[in-house]
């Protein structure tokens, strides 16, 4: 799971996260404004691309503010989980917790994937200046919403961490911004798992051990058949775990104990 940018011509980011032109009440503006731009250089109503494939879980066509969008969600997996965790935006945690990174897309010209999936070379629609969008400091009148030039148009691109447990449901990081909103410049910068990290494993009888590999489809454990084969995940050519020790004593030892 790698994100891709939601413009694939000339772009301009006009607006950043922390950034409060237009006096935002929560002190920052929490998201990026993006201005596409063709290849003169002119503003122009381009095709917006999922930053990642995912669920659409609302699609907006009325909002004042917002405008025409679409609220994505999609869950995580481990490597992004990690990233996001390590960059300071999982501020709480919950033993059964799933997380979703939701990425919200504002005043679009139209939304042309309707059919409630969006996947990576599908087009959402098209960047517009619908909803409550400015030009030269000036709130752009109704009247030029959605016709050319397509003044104040820009992609106001938003992304936040949604948590879904027995105990909490709702958006994290609240401490940092009243929706829970994260830089989706840091969403951006992933650059997916570069290298798979196997960890030994062993189940609640804690006799079964196994190895889990923590892959963009999913996770996934191979129990090991017995110790030859624990012993084997220690090659090169294998897991390069810690079963064998230096005396070629076999290690029965785990990173993690499995829930089940
Ligand atoms: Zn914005």
């Amino acid at each position: 799971m790698t994100p891709q940018f939601p413009f694939k011509c000339r772009y301009q980011i006009t607006q950043t996260y922390s950034q409060n032109l237009n006096n935002y009440p929560e002190g920052h503006h929490g998201a990026i404004d993006i201005v596409p731009l063709d290849d003169n250089g002119h503003v122009f109503p381009a095709p917006i691309y999922p930053i990642f494939p995912g669920s659409e879980i609302a699609i907006q066509d009325t909002d004042v503010v917002k405008g025409k969008g679409v609220r994505e969600r999609l869950l995580m997996d481990g490597g992004l989980y990690q990233y996001l965790k390590a960059n300071g935006c999982i501020d709480h945690e919950e033993p059964d917790g799933q997380y979703f990174l939701d990425v919200l897309y504002w005043h679009m010209l139209d939304v042309t994937d309707k059919d409630g999936t969006l996947s990576d070379d599908t087009p959402i629609g098209h960047a517009g200046n619908t909803g409550m969008v400015y030009h030269n400091g000036i709130p752009v009148p109704d009247n030029q919403k959605g016709v050319p030039p397509y003044l104040g148009l820009h992609t106001h691109l938003e992304t936040s961490v949604y948590l879904k447990a027995k105990n909490y449901v709702g958006y994290i990081n609240l401490g940092k911004d009243p929706q829970g909103r994260i830089d989706p410049m840091l969403v951006l910068a992933y650059k997916g798992i570069s290298m798979l990290v196997p960890k030994r494993v062993v189940k609640q009888d804690m006799v079964t051990y196994g190895v889990m590999i923590d892959t963009p489809n999913g996770c996934q454990i191979i129990y090991a058949t017995g110790e030859d084969q624990w012993r084997s995940w220690n090659k090169q050519d294998s897991y390069q775990l810690p079963t064998v020790n230096a005396a070629g004593a076999t290690v029965w030892e785990h990173d993690y104990v499995l829930p089940f």
